[in-house]
């Protein structure tokens, strides 16, 4: 199998998704991208915790990293601009996506493994250590590592298609060579240089700034959210959602600056 086969069967998968499993469309054609799995990951113990996994932590004979992303449509984006608080639909596209996110990898991997391959993964959510707020299997880290794209000053990768949306990642061993789709450094306009800032602005906690994220803000928002929004509605513990710096900026639905 190559990567394009693997691409195409994404493709696929999102575009029949919402018939095969009753979901409303809410989602864009996913974008994915490759690498080897090679010394470039010992980085993610450098820019992360040192405790980070790396690609033979899930599968010792791994050679290649495959990282996608779902991007979210236009409309789902918009409900979620008003107010400063999340919308409901914004809550439930959130969950939908993460469980479309898990059937996608063991779909890949049960797909890898008919075409003679292995495949391991972690799941979209629930490798975050609490305690220090970071994530042990980071998507956003290895989709910079391999060129799916660049982290904005949201700290969200910004990708082609914009940085509102969800991942997931996987290694196998087979070996699919390297296909980014990102080889410019930056995609957030102030890292290149230029005016924006709107992402700092919109934060309902001031979590933002040129400098990063403070996280614990922004934790303690998700969970205010959760528990004044999403618990009265019935939804699950982990509907922790926010996201006013990803929607309606101009890296949400694209990126602002050239990729290549
Ligand atoms: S809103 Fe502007 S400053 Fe913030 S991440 Fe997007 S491009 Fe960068
Ligand atoms: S998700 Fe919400 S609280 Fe967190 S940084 Fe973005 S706007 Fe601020």
């Amino acid at each position: 199998m190559n990567f394009n086969v693997l691409s195409q069967w994404l493709v696929d998968f999102v575009a029949t998704y919402p018939k095969k499993y009753n979901e409303i469309a809410i989602w864009r054609e996913p974008i994915i991208a490759c690498s080897p799995a090679d010394e470039r990951f010992l980085r993610l113990k450098e820019i992360t915790v040192t405790d980070h996994a790396l690609p033979a932590d899930l599968l010792r004979d791994g050679k290649t990293v495959v990282v996608w992303f779902i991007p979210f449509k236009f409309h789902i984006q918009m409900d979620n601009t008003q107010g400063k608080h999340p919308a409901l639909s914004w809550g439930r596209a959130y969950l939908a996506t993460n469980d479309m996110i898990n059937r996608i990898g063991s779909a890949m991997k049960d797909f890898i493994e008919k075409e003679g391959g292995e495949a391991a993964l972690t799941p979209a959510t629930h490798n975050f250590d609490k305690k220090r707020m970071v994530s042990l299997w980071s998507h956003k880290h290895l989709g910079h590592l391999i060129g799916l794209g660049r982290y904005g000053t949201n700290c969200q990768l910004i990708t082609p298609e914009g940085c509102s949306g969800r991942m997931g990642s996987l290694v196998t061993d087979l070996d699919l060579g390297e296909h980014p789709l990102v080889t410019t450094d930056e995609l957030c306009l102030v890292k290149g240089g230029k005016k924006c800032g709107k992402c700092i602005k919109s934060c309902p906690v001031d979590a933002l700034s040129e400098e990063g994220m403070d996280k614990t803000l922004c934790y303690v928002r998700l969970r205010e959210n959760y528990q004044l929004l999403m618990e009265p509605d019935g939804l699950p513990e982990t509907t922790s959602v926010c996201a006013k710096c990803q929607v309606g900026m101009p890296c949400s639905v694209r990126s602002p600056l050239p990729t290549y």
